[in-house]
């Protein structure tokens, strides 16, 4: 082995021969497989992929897999990605490299990489994408590494599912002993050191005839336009530290206006990651600042929530005091309830639900405060809290552009009291934490919100 495995980013998932007795030849070549990590900069499966094509003196392949029928997903998640996927190749090709792009088969991986001797790829953290990943990987006879892209890889802040936020802030706090060892992270690019293989691949070609097939496709979104890949995440993130950064505390929790970050998106598709954002804020900026907070330890924590818990897409993963408690209050009397229809097109009786409702229809993104109280209320006003939280990730997974992340999840089972503690016991909630509009209009000017999205019309 010639990684540092210390850190616990690199994992071993096959090594049938020793690197040194490798059969090497002219056609040789080490592969990376990008899938959630969609950048070239601080992209830490790419270089362990170039360290090893270095290493061995081979040519080195970066390629994706597109799979158009990606579930429960629609144009603009598809048109999204396309696009920051040929801003990926561009820079690829200012280095001498490309990206090879092929739709999805099942004989297809093997054709792609013979004379293949090592393979790279992303490390998975949803069961749905650990049995993909290895249904794939399990015929091939190579030697086949994952990387964590993570800030701390999530096998190395702990070896199990954390219960809340404060264990795992603990053990998080302690690995980076209360610095951010960003000197610790920051890769050089070795592309320029390694030498791309060559075979004809229209790249543009194919991937603008994909996005015209979106184009046709009876489920277009138009009206979502989002700008995407790694540059854009950058501009979002450079404007938002240059106007907002210094005023998140006071204001991310306001849907009045959009002052958070807007970068959920960017992280999904791995456009950016968390080490470039941190990067470009102050050395010196405590971890205890809130924006930390959203960005290690929430998130990292969704991710191990994830990792460890097969049962993250279900109730079943629901701490017990809110499980016994939800199933307490199963019969009690809804003032009103809702099918899946009334929430999809924002048809209840309440004119904010229904805004976040049309934001995330017409915007694929809901405000972080409005998530809450859009999780809240589809709990409130479905027969049982299992229909809740069905409904809930249908609908977050199908619109929002950040869907289907572990966030995701977590996101939405925080709402049925994942991650959260015992509240004072009510009706349908029972002892789950509580939200009301009352709570709206007296936190914010929320009429303000509701004006500026609800002009908007919907399909
Ligand atoms: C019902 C519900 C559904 C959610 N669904 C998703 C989802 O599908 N995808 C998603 O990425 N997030 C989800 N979240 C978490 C959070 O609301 C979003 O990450 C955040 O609003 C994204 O906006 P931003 O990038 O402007 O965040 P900012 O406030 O600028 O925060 C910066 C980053 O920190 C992370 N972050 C912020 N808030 C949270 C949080 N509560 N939990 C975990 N990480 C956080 C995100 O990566 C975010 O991009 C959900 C929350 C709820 C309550």
């Amino acid at each position: 082995m010639i990684f540092d495995q210390n850190f616990k980013r690199l994992k071993v998932i096959k090594e049938t021969i020793d690197l040194e007795k490798l059969n090497i030849n002219k056609k040789s070549f080490v592969a990376y497989w990008m899938s959630s990590n969609q950048r070239v900069n601080c992209n830490y499966s790419l270089n362990e992929s170039l360290k090893l094509a270095k290493k061995l003196k081979v040519m080195h392949k970066t390629f994706f897999i597109y799979n158009p029928r990606h579930y429960n997903s629609l144009s603009r998640h598809h048109e999204f990605m396309l696009n920051g996927l040929k801003e990926v190749n561009n820079h690829l090709n200012t280095l001498g490299h490309q990206l090879y792009f092929y739709n999805y088969s099942d004989s297809l991986i093997k054709s792609i990489l013979k004379d293949c001797v090592c393979l790279v790829v992303d490390s998975t953290y949803t069961n749905r994408s650990k049995k993909y990943q290895k249904n794939i990987l399990d015929n091939l006879n190579f030697n086949i590494y994952s990387v964590d892209n993570l800030y701390l890889p999530v096998e190395r802040v702990s070896d199990k599912q954390e219960y809340s936020a404060a264990t795992f802030r603990k053990k998080y706090y302690k690995e980076l002993e209360h610095e951010l060892h960003i000197h610790k992270f920051e890769i050089p690019l070795l592309l320029k050191e390694v030498d791309s293989i060559k075979i004809e691949n229209n790249f543009t070609e194919i991937i603008n005839k994909e996005i015209n097939y979106l184009k046709n496709d009876e489920f277009i979104d138009k009206k979502v336009i989002n700008i995407s890949g790694p540059i854009s995440a950058e501009k979002e993130i450079d404007s938002f530290i240059d106007n907002d950064f210094d005023s998140y505390e006071e204001n991310s929790n306001n849907p009045e206006y959009i002052k958070n970050s807007t970068i959920s998106k960017f992280l999904h598709y791995g456009q950016i990651t968390a080490t470039q954002v941190i990067s470009k804020l102050n050395k010196n900026i405590s971890l205890e600042h809130p924006f930390l907070e959203q960005l290690l330890i929430r998130r990292e924590l969704a991710y191990n929530f994830t990792f460890y818990n097969d049962n993250y897409n279900n109730y079943k993963s629901l701490p017990s005091w809110a499980l016994n408690s939800l199933e307490k209050h199963l019969k009690d009397k809804r003032e009103y309830i809702y099918k899946l229809n009334d929430f999809e097109f924002a048809k209840t009786h309440d004119k904010y639900w229904n805004t976040a409702q049309i934001q995330l229809l017409t915007t694929g993104y809901i405000h972080g405060y409005m998530r809450m109280y859009w999780g809240k209320k589809i709990l409130e006003w479905t027969p049982g809290y299992r229909d809740g939280i069905e409904i809930a990730l249908y609908l977050n997974n199908k619109y929002q552009l950040d869907g289907r992340n572990p966030n995701s999840y977590v996101g939405v089972l925080w709402c049925f009291g994942l991650h959260d503690r015992a509240w004072r016991e009510r009706n349908v909630y029972g002892k789950i934490r509580y939200m009301n509009d009352n709570g709206l209009r007296r936190k914010f000017d929320i009429e303000r919100y509701v004006d500026f999205f609800n002009q908007r019309e919907l399909f």
